[in-house]
């Protein structure tokens, strides 16, 4: 039986009826939680704030964001009904005749979040120049990207926990690179066989290929990758990346000095992190190794 079908036949996932949108179990929730907690331990050194974030934000930050160049055909957008009573009308008789219903959905003010960190630079912007040391954020959202699949690595809705530093270059680079460290250390301590390479974002079109080449020239982004699934397929569960002052320009965020910020930040796909232990361990976590269960509190 495929590992999807096993997750689903022990309940861990709930299929919701279209693809990459699940349901979790009460086990499932419990190692998700157990991940939570293990990021925030690993995360204590550095003076961090938390900011927990709803799915949605404001249309004119996401537009901000530079999404909709870069990766138009993963974006979600919420769109309501604004019509009159008549259109209302017409809209019960589409439903009840099963015909498409959604020409007068109009678009909100309200977008879904791509990436957990994408809400921060403008919240951080707001406030002025960084503090001297800059800043670190702790932020975690469910994530939306229109990527429809039958994988369960590959969900529409997910976690994404990230740590965003704000700072100089060298803090900028510097977190990062600790990360990688510290990401691989802690799947060692999960049992989990992972290895790091440079990756690249998937930029939309032509133009797209060049950004992602020169991404992967840069290697700005790295990805820790674990081994998940029926084929033992390399899953990307965590994702370090070096912005340099691309955000710092767009969001006009500065260091203590007058300095154009320079970002990075690491994101945890909680969801695949999850997946990738009950690949690893088995769907019991009654049954994994001691020292895993005690990593994450079960
Ligand atoms: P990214 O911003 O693409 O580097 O994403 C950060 C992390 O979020 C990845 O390393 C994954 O663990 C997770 N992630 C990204 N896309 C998905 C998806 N479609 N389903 C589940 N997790 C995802
Ligand atoms: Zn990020």
């Amino acid at each position: 039986m495929s590992f999807r079908n096993r997750l689903i036949e022990a309940g861990r996932l709930v299929p919701l009826g279209t693809p990459g949108l699940y349901g979790r179990d009460g086990t499932f929730e419990a190692v998700a939680a157990g991940l939570e907690a293990l990021i925030t331990q690993l995360g204590a050194g550095e003076r961090t704030e938390t900011l927990r974030l709803p799915p949605g934000m404001s249309m004119a930050a996401f537009a901000r964001t530079g999404y909709m160049r870069n990766f138009p055909q993963l974006a979600g957008t919420v769109h309501c009904f604004c019509g009159d009573e008549r259109a209302h009308r017409q809209l019960v008789r589409q439903l009840e005749c099963s015909e498409d219903w959604t020409a007068e959905q109009r678009a909100s003010e309200v977008a879904l979040v791509p990436a957990s960190c994408y809400p921060v630079y403008g919240l951080v912007a707001a406030r002025g120049p960084l503090p001297e040391g800059g800043a670190v954020v702790d932020v975690a959202a469910w994530c939306f990207r229109h990527e429809p699949s039958d994988d369960p690595m590959r969900q529409q809705m997910f976690r994404m926990r990230e740590y965003v530093r704000l700072g100089t270059p060298d803090q900028a680079i510097g977190y990062r690179n600790a990360w990688v460290e510290r990401g691989q250390a802690m799947a060692r301590r999960l049992g989990l066989n992972s290895a790091v390479d440079i990756a690249n974002d998937p930029f939309f079109g032509r133009a797209g290929r060049v950004l992602a080449s020169g991404q992967r020239d840069q290697a700005l982004k790295l990805e820790l990758l674990i081994p998940v699934g029926d084929d033992q397929e390399q899953g990307a569960c965590m994702s370090f990346n070096a912005h340099r002052d691309s955000f710092g320009h767009s969001w006009g965020l500065r260091t203590a000095d007058g300095a154009v910020a320079h970002t990075a930040c690491v994101g945890f796909g909680i969801e695949r992190l999850t997946l990738a232990l009950f690949s690893q361990h088995g769907l019991d976590p009654a049954d994994w190794p001691p020292p895993v269960r005690a990593a994450l509190h079960l």
